[in-house]
């Protein structure tokens, strides 16, 4: 069956100030999955809450709050075939200690406080996130990448 979903992709504060973000695109451009929509922005207080609102009460939460907004981020929507799961795939697990070597958080992150990159967990997660960082007419939902357009010539 073809899956064809969104996911809410954000390259982290540390991952900005280091200079990962063309790095990371890359990654997921090179891997077929196509951007929809992206920007550089402040996160708000707000924002935090509610992108993090499943870790409320954890030990964590506060210097996560805070780590989210010590810098921009830029977010991002991405489309592809599975690309939830895939994306997950290629950023690697939380603790990049435990993460596969070649993956984003394995090759470019030391601890778990500072893992470089946020994907969405799942199709509920993505939907949701999504939401809070874009409107949905911020999303460029109608361009072919070159990907589809061969397809599409193969079809005809
Ligand atoms: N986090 C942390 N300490 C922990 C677990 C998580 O600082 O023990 C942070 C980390 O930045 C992680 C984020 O909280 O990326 C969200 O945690 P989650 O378990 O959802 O991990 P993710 O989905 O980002 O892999
Ligand atoms: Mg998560």
């Amino acid at each position: 069956m073809h899956i064809e979903q969104k996911t809410f992709i954000a390259v982290k504060p540390d991952g900005v100030r280091r200079g990962l973000v063309g790095e990371i695109i890359s990654r997921f451009e090179r891997k077929g999955y196509k951007l929809i929509a992206m920007k550089m922005l402040d996160v708000t207080r707000e924002q935090a809450a509610k992108h993090y609102e499943e870790h409320k009460g954890k030990p964590f939460y506060e210097r996560l709050i805070e780590y989210i907004q010590s810098g921009p981020i830029v977010a991002m929507v991405w489309k592809g075939y599975n690309v939830i799961e895939g994306a997950r795939q290629l950023m690697g697990v939380t603790n990049p200690l435990d993460a596969q070597v070649g993956t984003i958080r394995a090759d470019f992150a030391l601890v778990k406080e500072y893992n470089v990159i946020h994907g969405s967990d799942s199709p509920e997660s993505a939907e949701r996130e999504i939401a809070i960082y874009f409107s949905p007419d911020e999303l460029c939902d109608e361009y072919e990448n070159m990907a589809e357009i061969v397809i599409e010539k193969l079809d005809e």
